[in-house]
């Protein structure tokens, strides 16, 4: 038996979501409960959306839940560079070869005609599949298309028949037929991979003996395995998580519910109670037993075969009691200190606190009233509260939703972005940036004056911020 390996493989594409703490702890779980290692590899080949930013805010947030990894970007190992935008050339090599073997070819279809041929099979019912024209080249064909500068993809091939089986280590073999499987792209036209070459291309390479990802990949399954038998490797065990659910049953998301790493670390949730309150999602106390538990106990109890194949629900009040118990059971009060002051008022915070209140107050004591919107959870607003300014009811709304989606945006999160998102909602209005800026003051901070505006966006980060935004919205009324 070969050392047990895992990994978890997120794309540096947004803020770290709860999720991936969760396919990240069942890797780890795994992996420590049979004495193998644990991998982080950063798989960045979409280059438009990946971001510096977003892949530390990953590093950073499994490291404070403390889910540390043996191998990755940042400790190195034997088996890297662990970003895949490091990488190329071992994909352009493994692209090679099977172009070589025939396993892949060349495409040359236009945007234009792929979106021609979709159109077609949409209005034919039939499933949305590259149709194999490019197959049909000749080598001299392609050769002379290649020579004139023609653009083109690498796609693999797939059998038009047939049947691909997906043996899931908890749902058993999964059936797709051939003919619904897409000639997926596996280099694209700037010779950089898609994820499928890359992932499957690197968890051979990586020696990754077992694959817990989330369910969304099931369907992609059947493509991987397909590259593993082209290249004549063994492919690593399967098994696809359900993706954690918000009460309602649908997928958790942040339009409803906060779903990033950092909203609970800004919240002031201990890391240990995320990560115990992840364990319960993913089975890992027996009935009896407490369910309070540090990490190396709830590798002790992990059995792959508990974790459930109906998607968890994310039950915030649990969590709630949890972090409580923690707090109350877990902190002695050096700790305590210790905790309160890295989560809210490290000398660093404080001193750009320092900075920014320093012309707002006459006596340290006005700190309370000025600052107690960067140590609340949610604010306690009325509607009232956010009117009378020169904004109407309809423009507030308007503004509060473009502010969602633009900040979310925002690859970096400071208050230099914020602000230049707010001037370009202003002028969308057709307002004065200061006349918006006031409801937003009064959504951020609970008041309409307070440290300047961007800054305590920037310090109150981008999940709270959401949170608040939220909040408001819903104060009047829901989305504009
Ligand atoms: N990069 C993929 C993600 O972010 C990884 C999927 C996989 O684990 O294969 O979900």
């Amino acid at each position: 038996m070969p050392k047990v390996r895992t990994r978890v493989a997120p794309s540096p594409t947004g803020d770290p979501h709860v999720g991936t703490a969760y396919v990240a702890l069942v890797n780890y779980c795994f992996a420590k409960k049979h004495g193998g290692e644990f991998v982080l590899r950063i798989e960045d080949t979409d280059q438009t959306r990946s971001t510096a930013e977003s892949e530390r805010a990953i590093l950073e947030t499994l490291r404070w839940c403390g889910l540390s990894w043996d191998e990755g970007p940042d400790v190195g190992g034997p088996h890297g560079p662990y970003r895949q935008s490091e990488r190329s050339s071992i994909y352009r090599e493994y692209a090679g070869k099977l172009l070589e073997q025939g396993d892949a070819f060349k495409c040359f279809c236009t945007p234009e005609r792929l979106e021609e041929m979709r159109v077609a099979q949409r209005a034919s019912g039939r499933p949305s599949r590259y149709d194999g024209l490019c197959l049909s080249y000749s080598p001299e064909d392609v050769a002379r298309r290649e020579a004139a500068g023609e653009p083109y993809v690498v796609r693999m091939r797939v059998p038009d028949e047939g049947v691909c089986v997906v043996e899931d280590l908890r749902r058993g073999p999964v059936e797709f037929e051939y003919k619904t499987v897409d000639m997926q792209v596996l280099m694209k036209s700037d010779g950089l991979p898609t994820y499928h070459l890359a992932n499957v291309v690197d968890d051979h390479l990586m020696g990754i003996t077992h694959v817990f990802r989330g369910e969304e990949w099931l369907s992609s399954a059947p493509k991987h395995l397909l590259l593993y038998s082209y290249l004549g490797w063994q492919p690593p065990k399967l098994m696809h998580l359900p993706l954690l659910r918000n009460p309602d049953k649908s997928k958790l998301s942040k339009r409803k519910n906060p779903t990033g790493i950092l909203f609970f670390r800004a919240m002031g949730y201990l890391p240990e109670a995320l990560v115990n309150f992840l364990a319960l999602l993913a089975n890992a106390v027996r009935d009896g037993e407490d369910e309070i538990m540090d990490l190396p106990a709830i590798v002790r109890r992990f059995e792959i075969e508990h974790v459930p194949t109906g998607g968890p629900v994310f039950d915030l009040p649990k969590l709630d009691w949890l972090n409580g118990r923690y707090i109350r059971e877990r902190l002695d009060p050096a700790t305590f200190a210790r905790r309160v002051t890295d989560w809210g008022i490290s000398p660093q915070r404080l001193t750009r606190l320092a900075q920014l209140a320093a012309p707002r107050i006459e006596r340290f004591s006005d700190l309370g009233p000025l600052l107690a919107f960067l140590f609340s959870g949610r604010l306690s607003l009325r509607p009232e509260d956010l009117r009378g300014t020169k904004l109407d009811d309809v423009e507030m709304r308007r503004a509060f939703t473009l502010a969602l989606t633009e900040l979310d945006a925002l690859p970096v999160w400071d208050a230099l972005g914020i602000e230049a998102v707010l001037k370009r909602i202003a002028e969308t209005l057709g307002k004065k940036t200061r006349d918006v800026a006031r409801p937003f003051y009064v959504a951020i901070t609970g008041s309409p004056t307070s440290i300047p505006l961007f800054d305590s966006m920037e310090l109150l980060g981008r999940d709270i911020v959401r949170e608040r935004l939220r909040g408001a919205l819903q104060l009047l009324g829901g989305a504009g």
